[in-house]
Formats: structure tokens, sequence, C-alpha cells
């Protein structure tokens, strides 16, 4: 059985068959009465998933790029001020979107593994206004959680429109759009929320769509413009059809599927089976004498772990896992990405995902010539998974 392989980098991951059933499924006519309807409930259910009822859904073809730069391109003028929350490569990706787009972009950066403090974010607002700050939830490139509340609140205090980079942790990560106040919170299909690639998903709260209704200046992009989607998807959400370019009708109707599994297990659930799973894990790179690239547990990502190679072990130990049957990825910042890979442990990831991981982890670490005990960070995991 060759073909077979577990799946564990930071997306794509995981998918359910019947998300894929939907994919293979013939294609609906866009405007359908029955396309309408699963078009309908999959914005509805993606209110639920960020936990807002008040921001505005869009769902839209494109990665989760296009989902950062319809953001920035909507909310952001020539000459406006943004605070960048750098985290690592998407924060970096975030700074390069702003800056194309006209922003001044301050930006209050940590060292790889670590994330600026309230603090440091406050004092930034201190020393001068932002129109908008943003933060990348969970930075793919270093596992480093930013603490989204705290960082919310301080801009909520400061007037400033904040976006929020949920692509490596919504429904994954504890987020909350209303109770938190995050104006744009935005995501892609194919990480936690379970749908292959190719759908930019975003929530945009009522502040943030009056600030671009606000807008001194036309958006620079048609496709990106919210003008061209806000009648679409009002139309979609009141059941009727309408047209601007054409849905990917296919990924809609696994969207809707993937959101219906979501919110059947229940956001909370989600979050604490992510947080529980990924404590496993961490036990087990203790076990093993691994180093998080984020400093400290409390930075550490629920949706994936960012992992230093011990002494002595290079690169070739992701293609040793992957003969032992488990995909990872490896190193993705520039500063650390010849020593560093990363194991993905998002939506459906189960106790025996984590074990099958660790397993095949210890006997790649064994086959490089490193001094490991087999089954000591399996031990350690089950430790965990046990309760
Ligand atoms: N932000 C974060 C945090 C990501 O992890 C990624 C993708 N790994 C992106 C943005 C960009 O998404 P995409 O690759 O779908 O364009």
């Amino acid at each position: 059985m060759t073909d077979r392989a577990l799946l564990m980098i930071p997306g794509p991951v995981e998918f359910s068959p019947a998300v894929l059933r939907a994919l293979a499924a013939p294609s609906p006519s866009h405007v359908a009465p029955e396309f309408i309807e699963v078009f309908s409930r999959a914005l509805g259910r993606l209110r639920e998933v960020c936990l807002t009822k008040d921001a505005f859904p869009f769902v839209v073809a494109g990665s989760g790029t296009l989902a950062m730069e319809m953001a920035v391109a909507n909310l952001v003028e020539e000459g406006d001020a943004a605070l960048v929350v750098n985290t690592g490569y998407f924060s970096d990706r975030m700074s390069k979107l702003l800056e194309r787009h006209g922003a001044r972009v301050t930006q209050v950066k940590a060292p790889v593994g670590s994330a600026p403090s309230v603090e440091e974010v406050k004092a930034a607002f201190s020393k001068g206004a932002f129109k908008v700050m943003t933060v990348t939830h969970v930075d793919t490139s270093t596992g480093v959680r930013a603490d989204a509340s705290g960082l919310l609140a301080v801009a909520n205090a400061h007037g400033a429109l904040s976006i929020v980079d949920g692509v490596c942790a919504t429904a994954g990560e504890e987020f909350r759009q209303d109770a938190w106040g995050a104006d744009v919170y935005l995501t892609a299909s194919q990480k936690a929320v379970g749908v292959p690639p190719g759908l930019a998903l975003l929530t945009v709260s009522p502040r943030a769509l009056e600030a671009w209704r606000k807008r001194k200046t036309p958006v620079r992009s048609v496709y990106l413009d919210f003008a061209e989607w806000l009648p679409i998807h009002e139309a979609y959400l009141a059941k009727k059809p309408s047209y601007f370019a054409t849905p990917p009708v296919n990924l809609i109707a696994a969207l809707d599927v993937s959101l219906g599994q979501l919110l059947a297990e229940g956001m909370e659930a989600r979050f604490t089976r992510h947080r529980t799973l990924a404590e496993a894990f961490r036990a087990a790179w203790r076990a093993l004498g691994l180093t998080l690239v984020p400093k400290t547990e409390a930075l550490a990502a629920n949706t994936l772990s960012a992992l230093y190679l011990p002494d002595g072990v290079d690169g070739s130990l992701v293609g040793k896992v992957a003969a032992e049957g488990v995909i990872l990825a490896g190193g993705l910042h520039p500063e650390i990405k010849a020593r560093s890979f990363r194991v993905g442990h998002m939506n459906a990831v189960n106790p025996s995902d984590v074990l099958a991981t660790v397993g095949a982890v210890e006997r790649a670490l064994a086959k490089c010539g490193h001094a490991v005990e087999l089954g000591a960070g399996l031990a350690a995991a089950q430790g965990v998974l046990q309760g």
C-alpha cells in the first residue's frame, strides 16, 4: 500500500470523505435554486464558525493571499498608516501587501519564535495614529500564536480597524470575532476549515464596511472590490440568483458540508480538541528532546508544531518521515528554513494521527543516526491523550 500516506502539513490537510464527495459531484448552475440554498447556508455557517452575528461573510475564489489582499485593498488608501504586528513570514507578506496598496507601514517585530507583547503594541499606538492594525493569529512559519484578543483590545481602544489573518488558525484556535471586536477576520479553505485549497473567506464588521464606504478613492482592483461582491453575497444570503464572477460551485458545496461538520462538533469542542492534541504533540517533542521554535509553550500554536532539527540531523528528516508514511513540511521562515521542520495538526486530526506521526518521527530520527529512545515520544503523547 505505497499510495497511503498521512498528510500532516500545515495545509492542505486531510479532508473528510463527504467533503471530497461534494467536489466530485456534477457541477450545479450557480443560479440553480439548490445551489443558492447551499451558498446561502454556507455563508450563514461561516458566520457561526467565526462566532460573529454582525460581520458580513464573503466567499471568493482564491487562496488565503487573496483574502489578505482583499482586506487590504478595501480598507487602505494611499498614505494611510498601518501597524503590522509581525510574527513571521506571513506578517511580512501582509506588510508587502499593505505597502503595495499605498499604506505607510510601521512594524512591531519580534525575533523568530516570539511575538510582540501587548505592551509593545500599546507603545506603538502611543507614538502614532494608525488607521489599521494587522495580526497574524498563527504564523505558519514559526508556529507562534499571537495574543489576538489582547491586541484587538488595544486596536479598539485606539479606534483602529483590525485585520486578523486566521489562515492557519480559523476553526482550530479559539477566536471570537464579535466578543473580541475584530473588523476583518480572514482565512482560506485548506486548513482547519477542512476544504481543499481555492476559497478565500472573510467576515467583515459593519465598522469596516462603513470605513470602506467612506473611501475617497475607488478600490484599485475590480476583482477585490467589496462593491462587486457585496450585492452578490447579499443576494445569495437572501436566496436570490446573482452574478459577478462565476463562483467555484463545487468548492462552495464542499465548504457547506465541511462547515456543517465543524458546527456539528461545536466550536468550543473543536478548540478543545485542537488544544489537547497539540499538547500531546508537545509532550512527545519534549520527550524526544526536540525544541519548539516558539520560545514558550504559551506562544505555541495548537494548529501546528514548528520544531528545530536536532543537532546532527538535517532537512532530510522530512523525507525519512515520508518514507515511514507521514508527510511533514520543511522549514519556511528564511532565518530558520534549513534548521526547522513543521507538523500540521488541524481539522479532523485525531489521537491515532498523533501516535502515527510521533512514531514515524521517532523511527526517522533513529534512521538519521540520532540517539532516540523508540517509544519515549509515544508514551508521553499517550499520557496526555489518556487524560
Ligand atoms: N497566512 C497564513 C498564516 C498562512 O499560513 C498562509 C498559507 N500557508 C497564508 C496566509 C497564505 O495563504 P495561501 O497560501 O492560501 O495564499
